[in-house]
C-alpha cells in the first residue's frame, strides 16, 4: 500500500521518448513547454510551501528511465540534499515498460528513488502496435515483475478507448494488470489532444473517441475490478488542466471531475442492487461512509433522481454513517 503524501510534480514532457504515441502530448497534458533541469527540480522544492509531512517529488511526463544517464544524475543529485534534510522524503517516477534493465533499477535503488510508474497502457498486442507504443505485452509484464523483485512500489498505468480498444479489452487489461499485483493503478480513458497523431485520425474519421458517458460506464466496471483485488485507484482522468479546459481536448472523455464521476456511478449499480432487493417500497433512508456521501448522491443529485424514477420512489435519502468505505446499508425503508 502507498502512504498518501504531498506530491511536488516536476515535468520532463517526452524526455526519454523513443517516439511519439499516437495520443500522446506532454506540453499541453502538463502545461510545461521545457523539459526540467538540475535548476529547475531545486527551484520547485525550495519554492514549494512549508510541509512539516515532507514532499514526494515524482517526475512525471516522459520517460524518465529512457533518458541519458547523464540527465537522470543530474536530475536525481538536484533533488540528493533536499532528501537528506527531510524536505523530500520520496521520489517516484513515471516511464515505459520496456526500459528498466536490472542495470537501471540498480541506479534508481542508489538514488532512492521508492516508487516507479510504468505506463502499461494496454494488455493487448494490437491495441499497443496501433497505439504506436513501440513495446510489447511482454515487455509490459516482464517489466511490472522485475520493478517488484527489486523491491520497489509498483503503480500500473492504464488508458481506456485508444484505437483498435473495446471495453472488453480494457476489461481484460484490467484483470491481467490486478494479476500483478501493483501497490495502485492509475486509469486514463483516452482524450483527443490537438497537435498529436490521433487528432488527425480522428479528423480524417479513422478514429472513433470514447465519450465521456462510456468512459464512466466502463471505468465503473474497472474500479470494480481493482477494488474487488485490493489495489487502490489514485487517479482516473487526466488531470484538469487550463490548456486542456480550453480547446485542447478536441474530442474524447475528458472531464475535471472524470475520477467522480465513475465513483458515483460505482455508486448508483450498487444503490440499485439494494432498492431492488426491497422493492416495492415507497421510502428508503441509506447509510454509507462519511466521505463517501456526494459519490453517493451523484452530481446534482443524480444517482437520487435516477433510482427515484426507476423505483417510483416517493422519498429516498443517503446519510453518513458508521460503515466500511464502499459499503452501503438499508437503514430504514417501508
Ligand atoms: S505516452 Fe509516455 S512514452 Fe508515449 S510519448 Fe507520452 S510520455 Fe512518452
Amino acid at each position: 500500500m502507498i502512504p498518501k503524501r504531498c506530491i511536488l510534480p516536476v515535468f520532463i514532457p517526452h524526455l526519454g521518448c523513443p517516439h511519439d504515441c499516437v495520443f500522446c502530448n506532454q506540453k499541453k497534458i502538463s502545461g510545461q513547454l521545457v523539459p526540467a533541469d538540475a535548476g529547475t527540480v531545486r527551484t520547485a522544492i525550495e519554492e514549494a510551501p512549508e510541509n512539516s509531512d515532507g514532499y514526494e517529488l515524482a517526475f512525471y511526463g516522459g520517460s524518465f528511465t529512457a533518458i541519458p544517464i547523464e540527465k537522470q544524475t543530474e536530475l536525481l543529485e538536484a533533488a540528493a540534499p533536499y532528501r537528506k534534510n527531510g524536505r523530500i522524503n520520496a521520489v517516484r517516477l513515471s516511464t515505459r515498460p520496456d526500459c528498466v534493465s536490472e542495470n537501471e533499477l540498480e541506479f534508481l535503488l542508489k538514488y532512492g528513488v521508492e516508487t516507479i510508474e510504468l505506463g502499461v497502457q494496454s494488455l493487448d498486442s494490437e491495441v499497443l502496435m496501433l497505439s504506436g507504443r513501440g513495446h510489447t505485452v511482454k515487455d509490459c509484464i516482464e517489466a511490472a515483475k522485475r520493478v517488484k523483485n527489486y523491491g520497489f512500489k509498483l503503480v500500473l498505468q492504464m488508458m481506456t478507448g485508444l484505437p483498435g480498444d473495446t471495453n472488453e479489452r480494457s476489461i481484460k487489461t484490467a484483470k491481467a494488470i490486478a494479476e500483478l499485483h501493483p501497490d495502485g493503478v492509475r486509469v486514463y480513458p483516452t482524450v483527443v489532444i490537438k497537435d498529436t497523431e490521433l487528432y488527425r485520425l480522428w479528423k480524417e474519421n479513422n478514429y472513433k473517441p470514447q465519450s465521456v458517458d462510456d468512459a464512466v460506464d466502463l471505468g465503473a466496471k474497472l474500479l470494480c475490478i481493482f477494488e474487488k483485488a485490493g489495489i487502490p485507484v489514485i487517479r482516473f482522468g487526466l488531470n484538469p488542466s487550463e490548456d486542456l479546459s480550453s480547446g485542447e481536448a478536441a474530442a474524447g472523455a475528458y472531464h475535471p471531475a472524470l475520477g467522480q464521476l465513475v465513483r458515483s456511478r460505482l455508486f448508483l449499480e450498487r444503490l440499485d442492487k439494494l432498492i431492488s432487493d426491497i422493492s416495492p417500497s415507497t421510502e428508503a433512508v441509506l447509510g454509507v461512509h462519511p466521505s463517501e456521501m456526494s459519490d453517493a448522491i451523484g452530481q446534482h443529485r443524480c444517482n437520487i433522481k435516477s433510482l427515484q424514477n426507476k423505483f417510483n420512489l416517493k422519498n429516498i435519502s443517503v446519510k453518513p454513517a458508521d460503515v466500511p468505505k464502499g459499503d452501503i446499508r438499508v437503514l430504514e425503508y417501508k
